[in-house]
């Protein structure tokens, strides 16, 4: 890592210790996507046009001058615009980006790869489409860089042996680690069919916490983090807008650069939210907890 990389990291973490403002930037980079997965928010929503390649470099140094040195990349599917990958890589401290992993893994100065798979290949082709695991994890077994894998828990994944034996694989291949969102409601006609009763999660948590004892620490999932999602522990301090710590430290961009509240968009349900950032940072911060400062460290640095 470099040293100015490292500075900014250390400011980052500094910021989150000692203020209230904004660190981070989210961003849309595109509104394309080359899946369209059963539960995924986006395509379901209206977006603007993007900006050119010109116009959201200059975006996002813009971002960086006023202070934002993470930024967060979605879409759609931003290897779609490969450029703007290098290009916020090159801008940002540190870039993770989030991938549906059907272009491979190039490797980049200072960015993360964060590939999102569902369970084993036949839970995952259901949701994201056929031939979706066995490209991706091809794609991992080739890349210069070792990605994070990311799996969002929703109604058809959540039965234990499906996240075991998930678990289980990804731990078999060349992967930095695993981590785990739980499906945020967004006003969807899916929504019943896709989230996990809060009841219901609470057990699912202590069987991530399990998997850690496991299969090791490359799960992504700490004690702290299971408070901050039980509905009896911390939940209740951060399920609403103005409590969850994407209102004060993450400012959140459409690919035109218009604002918006949420990464999940307008219409996310803050009480039901399973976000896997806002628990780790949580996690990691309220209290201060260095088992779940690795795990975000992890994040950050590549
Ligand atoms: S790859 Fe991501 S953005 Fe594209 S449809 Fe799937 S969840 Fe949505
Ligand atoms: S949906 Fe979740 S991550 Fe988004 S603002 Fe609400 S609580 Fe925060």
């Amino acid at each position: 890592m470099q040293l100015a990389t490292a500075l900014g990291i250390t400011a980052t973490l500094a910021k989150w210790l000692a203020s209230q403002r904004p660190t981070s930037a989210a961003i849309d980079i595109t509104q394309r996507c080359n899946l369209k997965c059963k539960h995924c928010y986006w395509w379901q929503q209206e977006h603007p046009p993007e900006m050119s390649t010109q116009e959201m470099i200059q975006f996002m140094k813009g971002l960086k001058s006023q202070g934002l040195r993470v930024a967060l990349l979605y879409g759609g599917e931003p290897t779609l615009r490969l450029e703007l990958c290098r290009a916020a890589s090159n801008i940002f401290d540190s870039t993770l980006i989030f991938t549906n992993g059907l272009n491979g893994f190039p490797r980049l100065n200072g960015a993360q790869w964060l590939v999102s798979l569902e369970g084993p290949r036949e839970i995952n082709d259901s949701i994201r489409g056929d031939g979706v695991y066995d490209q991706v994890v091809k794609n991992i077994l080739s890349a210069p860089m070792s990605p994070l894998v990311h799996m969002t828990i929703c109604r058809p994944n959540s039965q234990r042996e499906v996240i075991e034996e998930f678990v289980r694989q990804m731990c078999s291949l060349p992967i930095k680690g695993i981590g785990f969102s739980f499906y945020t409601p967004v006003s969807s006609p899916e929504d019943d069919k896709l989230f996990v009763p809060l009841e219901e999660r609470d057990t699912i948590v202590d069987f991530l916490l399990a998997l850690r004892e496991r299969y090791g620490g490359r799960v992504g999932f700490t004690p702290a983090m299971a408070r901050q999602l039980k509905s009896n522990g911390k939940f209740k301090e951060w399920n609403h807008y103005e409590l969850c710590p994407v209102s004060t430290r993450v400012r959140c961009f459409k690919a035109d650069g218009s604002p918006k509240p949420c990464t999940y968009g307008e219409e996310a349900d803050c009480s039901r939210c399973g976000c896997a950032a806002v628990v780790a940072y949580r996690g990691a911060f309220h209290p201060l907890d260095l088992e779940t400062l690795r795990v975000i460290m992890g994040l950050l640095i590549p």
